[in-house]
């Protein structure tokens, strides 16, 4: 699913030298390289602001508790992604409310959310899942015609662009994810918030450094969720393959579009222009998946499931509360989904053969 190993040597040089540029400088947590990181991604996503965090799901828990968010709020959200969107709310204080998706995107459905809004609702956590930016014109109506912050989460949608604008932009807050795995990836843990408000960005920054002010300083409970001046560097240095790893990634998928014939395997519905999806995922639904994915397995195709558990079905979220007419279509999708192989170091030999042996399955 990701060959790492298989990155140019080129690459690999220039992220060994930007870390002996950390080396050299003897700085090594929120420096220089942090700031130049953070710069660089602000005006990639047209943010003005971009606060470095440790990792994803605090770039999610920072901003909500930027905006204020904690006991006693609720945050709406969908029952279809990674646990660390929900991880999020919860650790905050406040409570996540879970919404359906539409079958056809596997993104939050406005109706579903509709239903979920409370007095108590304070933010809605949209994310961009597998990589899709959609309808946010409509979403932006939706939060404030409810008198609902839009928080983005865009650990999957980097450089995600619709009707112009980038995922990160949209949201007033929005927390990217460089894990390793994600579109652009540190080689550990790595974080990000894009905001367009100094006031935010400025208690993003409190926040995420033990919520010190002035050194010595602590007028709020922050937490530790530093970004490092190795990770900020690699960033840097990836950040300059990104806009090519991205137009790989949507080749292959319009490839995969085109070659699947599959009777046994529905894709999911095309973006709304080319740009608002940038395919961290590449997702079919079949209902013989087991089947499918043994078959792929004994042809030596890996494939994963992203999610095989709704979030409502998670331990600490049974409780939740959740859309009154069900979550009956995130259960769907968490049966049937089936992500197969979407990284740009696959070989167009390596796509050939992916999409022959899925064609070539039979369902018993
Ligand atoms: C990866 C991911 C996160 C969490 O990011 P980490 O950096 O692993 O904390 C949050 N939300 C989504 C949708 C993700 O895919």
């Amino acid at each position: 699913m990701n060959d790492f190993k298989a990155e140019p040597d080129s690459l690999r040089r220039a992220m060994l030298d930007a870390v002996e540029r950390v080396f050299d400088s003897g700085w090594y947590v929120l420096g220089n390289e942090v700031v130049n990181f953070e710069n660089n991604w602000a005006s990639t996503c047209g943010a003005e602001f971009a606060v470095g965090t440790a990792n994803g799901m605090d770039a999610l828990e920072i901003s909500l508790r930027a905006l204020g968010i904690g006991e006693g709020d609720e945050v709406v959200t969908t029952s279809m992604t990674a646990f660390a969107t929900v991880l999020s709310i919860l650790r905050t204080g406040a409570t996540p409310v879970l919404a359906d998706i539409d079958l056809s995107t596997g993104l939050l459905c406005m109706e579903s959310a509709a239903r979920c809004i409370s007095r108590k609702t304070k933010a809605i956590v949209l994310v961009h899942l597998y990589g899709q930016v959609r309808a946010m014109g409509a979403w932006l109506a939706f939060c404030e015609s409810n008198g609902v912050h839009l928080v983005e989460d865009c650990a999957q949608a980097h450089l995600a662009k619709s009707e112009g604008r980038m995922a990160g932009s949209f949201g007033i807050m929005a927390a990217f994810s460089f894990y390793p795995t994600k579109n652009l990836g540190a080689v550990g843990d790595a974080g990000l918030i894009t905001t367009s408000s100094k006031e935010l960005a400025d208690k993003a920054k409190q926040l995420r450094n033990y919520g010190q002010s002035i050194r010595y300083h602590h007028p709020v409970v922050g937490l530790n969720s530093r970004l490092d001046e190795i990770q900020a560097a690699i960033l840097s240095v990836r950040l300059g393959t990104l806009s090519e790893y991205t137009i790989r990634r949507r080749t292959i998928a319009n490839y995969y579009d085109e070659q699947l014939t599959n009777q046994f395997v529905s894709k999911m519905s095309a973006p709304d222009e080319p740009s608002a999806h940038v395919y961290h995922l590449y997702i079919l639904q079949t209902d013989f998946r087991q089947q499918l994915q043994d078959h792929l397995l004994s042809h030596g195709i890996q494939t994963f499931i992203h999610y095989p558990i709704p979030i409502h079905h998670q331990k600490p979220c049974l409780t939740c509360r959740r859309d009154p007419e069900g979550l009956t279509n995130s259960e769907r999708h968490a049966e049937t989904c089936i992500s197969i192989p979407c990284h740009p170091q696959l070989s167009s030999d390596d796509l050939h053969y992916i999409a022959e042996t899925i064609n070539s399955f039979q369902a018993e």
